[in-house]
């Protein structure tokens, strides 16, 4: 008999239809109710066991975590809060679960010991609707680029460039580790890396991108990127994924539409399809803030904040008009900003970030026009000598989640920048070649996957939010 998922039973007007479906069982009680779970929805469905019918030995084995076969008859339900069950007429189980040894417990577990079990969390009711919510966010992304004539570009893992000149990068090397060739000063000569070349793990797939959009005109990449940083923050992790789209004659302001569109649409995406475990990670959050002093408490219950974010413009304002808010403002009335700015130039640190989102402005924020000298080599100066067309978008509970510019599409000017930085010409011939043949506006943004499922589940730690988190020292599986 064919099998049935849970959600389509759920919703189904299957009652009093012969049903076959698999799980793995959430609870078993008083010998009679398995609540049962398949992954499709984040609700169980009651499966009612008439235990006379059944061996006692057979019984014993349907434990938490346990995989079940379960055929039987839809009912409408007697109990309240779901509308069908099944009376169970067969009952298999494929696969025990020793309730002694099993980590997932019907009780509640915090984040941190799941972390440690990250093979098996997915199996609770919050990573299985945060990772739910993940892979619809996937599909709405790209989603929203073809249906808006954007081409998908893969770009490269390994690479030998360094897009953002930072050297977080992780090499990649095919040098032999007991026998490695040795340069004229007799060190290592990593320039042989991969057969010959110097390489890593790509950092952004952004130069790459806009090779192609200078061809293709609009293109996106998403794909995992490599930060060798060791940071050990609650918004960084060595291996994440980025989208970045990248597009043919489009200025700044350009870019920053399509930022906020995009962002617009897919969150409209999960608000519509993602509906119930939006509903449970909000309530989640619910139960989790009445632990908290009032004061540190959130404002907006999660649905609402999205919502909120997907209705309402963000606010953009250029790094010179944010450094005057900074430079007159305190975070509170008793407190003073950490880091305080002296003047302008500086790099904005995270506190004063989440100061104009969450207390001054009070929405997203996109600061626009930053100075050169804090950001890469790769964006279009403007006409003052000392500013860049660049913008980050900062979110309420994250920072930054995208960063992007409109890239400098003059020769001359690229060229001088890369000779003050001490960048080696040469490495970059093909992304200069772009500048020389037909070279025209074009502009993109790196928007981190992980920072956008952070703030469409009201997670509060990206290691939260990717199935194997890869920070310092977390590599294992
Ligand atoms: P941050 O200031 O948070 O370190 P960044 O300015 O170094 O970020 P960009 O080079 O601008 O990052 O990359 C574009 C986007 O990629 C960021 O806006 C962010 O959303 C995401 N991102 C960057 N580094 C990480 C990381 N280590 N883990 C997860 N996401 C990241
Ligand atoms: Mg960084
Ligand atoms: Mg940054
Ligand atoms: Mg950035």
């Amino acid at each position: 008999m064919k099998s049935h998922s849970i959600k389509e039973l759920l919703s189904s007007n299957l009652s009093l239809q012969e049903v076959t479906i698999n799980g793995w069982v959430k609870t078993f009680r008083s010998n009679r109710f398995i609540a049962l779970n398949d992954g499709s929805t984040i609700n169980n469905i009651q499966c009612v066991v008439d235990f006379e019918n059944f061996d006692e030995a057979l019984l014993k084995k349907v434990s938490t975590g346990a995989a079940v076969k379960i055929s039987g008859t839809l009912v409408e339900s007697q109990g309240r809060g779901q509308s069908v069950e099944i009376q169970v007429k067969e009952l298999v189980v494929l696969g025990v679960s020793d309730p002694d040894t099993y980590p997932i417990q019907p009780k509640k577990h915090s984040l941190e010991f799941l972390r440690e079990k990250a093979h098996l969390r997915v199996r609770t009711n919050t990573f299985a609707a945060v990772m739910r919510v993940r892979s619809t966010l996937s599909f709405a992304v790209h989603r929203y680029f073809q249906n808006n004539g954007f081409y998908n570009v893969h770009t490269p893992i390994i690479t030998g460039s360094d897009a953002e000149g930072a050297g977080e990068m992780f090499r990649v090397s095919t040098l032999d580790q007991k026998k490695p060739p040795l340069n004229d000063a007799g060190e290592i000569d990593f320039k042989q890396d991969f057969f010959g070349k110097e390489t890593n793990l790509t950092v952004s797939g952004q130069l790459e991108a806009e090779t192609y959009a200078m061809a293709l005109g609009k293109v996106y990449t998403f794909g995992p990127t490599f930060r060798a940083e060791n940071s050990n923050t609650s918004r960084h992790l060595a291996e994440f994924w980025m989208i970045e789209p990248e597009v043919a004659f489009n200025d700044l302001d350009a870019n920053m539409d399509l930022a906020e569109d995009f962002i617009k649409d897919v969150i409209n995406y999960i608000l519509e399809h993602c509906a119930e475990d939006l509903k449970f990670l909000e309530q989640r959050l619910i139960d989790e803030e009445k632990s908290k002093p009032q004061a540190e408490r959130s404002d907006m219950p999660l649905i609402e904040k999205l919502k909120f974010v997907a209705e309402n413009n963000f606010k953009r304002v250029s790094y010179t008009e944010a450094i005057d808010i900074l430079k007159s403002s305190t975070p509170n009335k008793k407190k003073k900003f950490k880091y305080i700015i002296e003047e302008w130039g500086a790099d904005l640190q995270s506190e004063h970030e989440r100061f104009l989102v969450e207390k001054h402005f009070k929405c997203p924020v996109i600061l626009f026009d930053y100075p050169a000298k804090i950001k890469a080599f790769y964006m279009r100066l403007n006409d003052d000598g000392k500013t860049v067309r660049a913008m980050d978008i900062l979110f309420p509970g994250i920072g930054e989640i995208v960063g992007g510019s409109q890239r400098e599409e003059r020769l001359d000017v690229l060229l001088e920048k890369i000779k003050e930085l001490g960048i080696d010409e040469e490495e970059l011939w093909w992304y200069l070649d772009l500048r020389k043949f037909g070279t025209a506006v074009h502009s993109g943004f790196g928007l981190g996957f992980e920072r956008l499922v952070l703030f469409a589940t009201g997670m509060g730690n990206i290691r939260d939010v990717i199935p194997f988190p890869r920070t310092p020292q977390n590599a294992e599986f």
